[in-house]
Order: structure tokens, then C-alpha cells, then sequence
């Protein structure tokens, strides 16, 4: 595939969205956030998992989430690590513990990185990449 965008900025990696990955990106669009839930246990389950973490059941479902959360950690990254992200250093990557278990690595938006705190609450807000895609990313509560 022969792709020009007209820019000179180099793009950033792509998200590849496959099969198994699909509904977190189409509710995703919609503005809700999916995790996966076991369908035995009820365990919740971050995405994207092949068989439940607790009981190794392979029945699990995409259930959508409250959205909320809190800042489990988090780091300001200084170098660049893909010319693509050259623009926005330094930024936060951040690992959000939902309200309901499972833990994603986001970003952190809608506030300085100075502001950000462990054990913050945090609220899901999504950006659009693309049409097809969003990527779920926590701002203050
Ligand atoms: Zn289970």
C-alpha cells in the first residue's frame, strides 16, 4: 500500500484494530468504553483477554465499563521514542485502574502533568484518531 499524506510530519504507528479487538473500537466510537468480563466467574478482565485470568475460562465477553477510575501510576516521558510523538514531549503515560478491576495504560488529558497524583479519580474521555478509531484516554473526575 502507497500511502501520501501531503505532510512531512512523520505519521504515528498506526492502531491496528483485528478481529478480536474490534468491539472495544466500535464502542469505542460510540463513546464506551468495553473491557471484558468472564462469563463463569464474572471476573473483569482487561482487554484484550483470550481466556479469564482467574478461573482459565475461555468464555468472555466485551461488557462495557462505568468509564471511571483512578491513577494507578504514571510517568512523564521526555524522549522521544517515535518521531511521531516528537510534538507532544513531554507527555504522561499512565495506568488507570477502573473502578470495576482492570487496569489500562492510557494518557492522562485535561490537565497539566504536574497535576497528575497517584489515586486520582478519572473519568474516560476518547479521542478520535480516525473514523474508525478512538482511543480511550482518562481526564479528571
Ligand atoms: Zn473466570
Amino acid at each position: 500500500m502507497n500511502q501520501h499524506s501531503g505532510t512531512t510530519a512523520v505519521p504515528r504507528p498506526a492502531v491496528e484494530v483485528d478481529e478480536e479487538s474490534a468491539p472495544f473500537f466500535d464502542a469505542a466510537a460510540r463513546g464506551i468504553l468495553m473491557v471484558q468480563r468472564c462469563d463463569d466467574c464474572r471476573a473483569w478482565l482487561a482487554p484484550v483477554a483470550r481466556l479469564c485470568t482467574e478461573c482459565l475460562s475461555e468464555s468472555v465477553s466485551w461488557t462495557a465499563a462505568s468509564g471511571r477510575g483512578s491513577v494507578h501510576t504514571f510517568g512523564i516521558m521526555h524522549q522521544i521514542y517515535h518521531p511521531g510523538f516528537e510534538s507532544e514531549i513531554p507527555y504522561n503515560i499512565a495506568v488507570v485502574e477502573l473502578e470495576e478491576g482492570p487496569r489500562l495504560q492510557t494518557n492522562i488529558v485535561g490537565c497539566a502533568n504536574s497535576d497528575i497524583t497517584v489515586g486520582m479519580k478519572v473519568s474516560v474521555t476518547f479521542d478520535k484518531i480516525s473514523d474508525t478509531v478512538s482511543i480511550p484516554k482518562f481526564a479528571p473526575a
